[in-house]
């Protein structure tokens, strides 16, 4: 068992599992809110953090960060100052898809993410993080093993109407929303195990890493970053609204499971 996996266990036999939960938008929560008891928010400029519990006593911290890697690494800084024994990060929201196999509605849950505009180059190589020396970032296995069983179970149990596949794979994240397919097959050959492009899981997860905090990012192909990005983004996101809770739900019911 990993350090952190220890940690991890022993956290949880001695007090109730706190949970963080972010999205870009508050779509990407969906209807999270309204599922929480003994609620409460605190105000940071523009942020919201808003806590409560959920179920039978899962600690929860959500906010919606905005979008793009500033927004997303302060929102999680803020959170993870607001709940300092975090048992977990957890990154929903939706993704353009970098792989021809990915349709619209079907689940990458990252096994790895990277940001594909980090370039120090010739100082590191491209993509490299500066700060933690590697490009790729992996969450926790054990964490990533259980939030794979879970929605396997979910999906099996009829629970995640309206998704697709769910799969594994390497998301990249960057300052910029891909719809050009020239630029997407630019990334892809660079990165050929690319599975989905978005804008904030790569900066949460440093953040994370760099705090020493369990995380993992989780989405929704929303469109194909391509030339129909954009209008195939605005149409997605307000279905998504309605179904976005089912997903983060799959995972709240089945922590006991881990
Ligand atoms: N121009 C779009 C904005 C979408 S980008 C519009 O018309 O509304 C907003 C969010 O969706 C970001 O938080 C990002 O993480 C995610 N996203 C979805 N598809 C994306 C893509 N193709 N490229 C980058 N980010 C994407």
């Amino acid at each position: 068992m990993s350090p952190l996996r220890l940690r991890q266990v022993h956290k949880a036999m001695t007090r109730p599992l706190h949970i963080g939960l972010l999205g870009a938008m508050p779509e990407e929560i969906g209807s999270g809110l309204s599922h929480l008891k003994q609620r409460s928010s605190t105000h940071h400029g523009d942020l919201t953090l808003h806590q409560g519990v959920w179920g039978d006593g899962v600690r929860l911290i959500l906010a919606w960060s905005g979008w793009g890697k500033v927004c997303a690494a302060r929102a999680a800084t803020r959170l993870l100052a607001a709940a300092p024994n975090l048992d977990l990060l957890l990154f929903t929201g939706v993704a353009g898809a970098a792989d021809d196999a990915l349709q619209q509605w079907d689940v990458v849950l990252a096994d790895a993410v990277m940001q594909h505009d980090m370039n120090a180059s010739p100082l590191f190589p491209r993509f490299t993080l500066p700060p933690l020396n590697r490009d790729l970032l992996q969450p926790d296995p054990d964490w990533l093993a259980w939030a794979s069983r879970s929605l396997d179970a979910a999906q099996t149990a009829g629970e995640l109407k309206g998704f697709g596949a769910i799969r594994p794979g390497l998301i990249a994240t960057g300052d910029q929303f891909i719809g050009d397919a020239a630029v997407l097959q630019e990334l892809k050959a660079a990165l050929p195990d690319l599975q989905a492009v978005e804008m904030e899981g790569g900066a949460v997860a440093q953040v994370a890493e760099q705090e020493a905090v369990p995380w993992l990012v989780l989405r929704v192909i929303s469109d194909g970053a391509d030339e129909a990005a954009a209008q195939s983004f605005s149409d997605f996101v307000h279905v998504y609204d309605q179904r976005a809770w089912s997903l983060i739900e799959a995972l709240l019911k089945r922590l006991s499971a881990r």
